[in-house]
């Protein structure tokens, strides 16, 4: 069995394309960034958010040691996704990852939040291709992680099963709040 990092990596390899646009919802350290700037490769581009400038600086460090120049790195909450994609990109960008909760050996009050992350999944909805996949890997040990968890699950339950398929991966033996993975997959 995949673990949760090396599965949402999987579920992202299996669609996407080389020469595609694609979003990192959460940079932070930049280890989702560089493992889609080298799926998408040369051709393709990855936009990248985070709200707070030492992610985007360990990220932009990440991918300067790593010879990337595919990323454009934003600061600024994925809340505001939609001023970043140009209208162009409807319908063709291969896929996305939210790597949820707060920047790791940093402050964890600095968190993704379920209204804000909604937003985010609903702005990208509309600009997935078809088979088109949102990862969201959901770490909700920490204060306020429960209440993220519990919006974000009732609102992809609710996605209309004709127009999206959801999935949910996670080991359910783990003790202490083990995340896990929601990906939608649109038809
Ligand atoms: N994907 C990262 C990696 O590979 O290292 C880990 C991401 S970390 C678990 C979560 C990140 O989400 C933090 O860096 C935090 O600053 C960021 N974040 C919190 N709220 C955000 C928002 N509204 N928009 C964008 N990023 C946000």
């Amino acid at each position: 069995m995949k673990s949760i990092l090396k599965y949402s990596h999987h579920l992202l390899e299996e669609i996407i394309q080389p020469g595609e646009t694609v979003i990192d919802a959460t940079c932070g350290n930049g280890n989702d960034t560089l493992f889609l700037s080298k799926l998408v490769g040369e051709n393709g581009e990855v936009i990248a958010f985070d709200i707070q400038e030492k992610a985007i600086n360990n990220t932009d460090q990440l991918l300067i040691e790593n010879n990337c120049t595919n990323v454009s790195l934003v600061l600024d909450s994925h809340a505001n996704m939609e001023n970043y994609l140009s209208k162009d990109l409807a319908g063709k960008i291969g896929g996305a990852i939210f790597n949820l909760g707060y920047l790791p050996k940093s402050d964890k009050s600095i968190i993704t939040k379920g209204e804000s992350t909604i937003k985010a999944i609903q702005s990208v909805l509309p600009y997935l291709k078809p088979n088109g996949r949102i990862i969201l890997v959901v770490y909700y040990g920490h204060d306020g992680g429960e209440n993220e968890k519990n919006s974000i699950l009732k609102y992809v339950i609710s996605l209309d099963q004709k127009k999206f398929d959801v999935l949910r991966y996670g080991f359910i033996n783990q003790k202490n709040n083990p995340p896990f993975i929601i990906a939608i997959q649109k038809k």
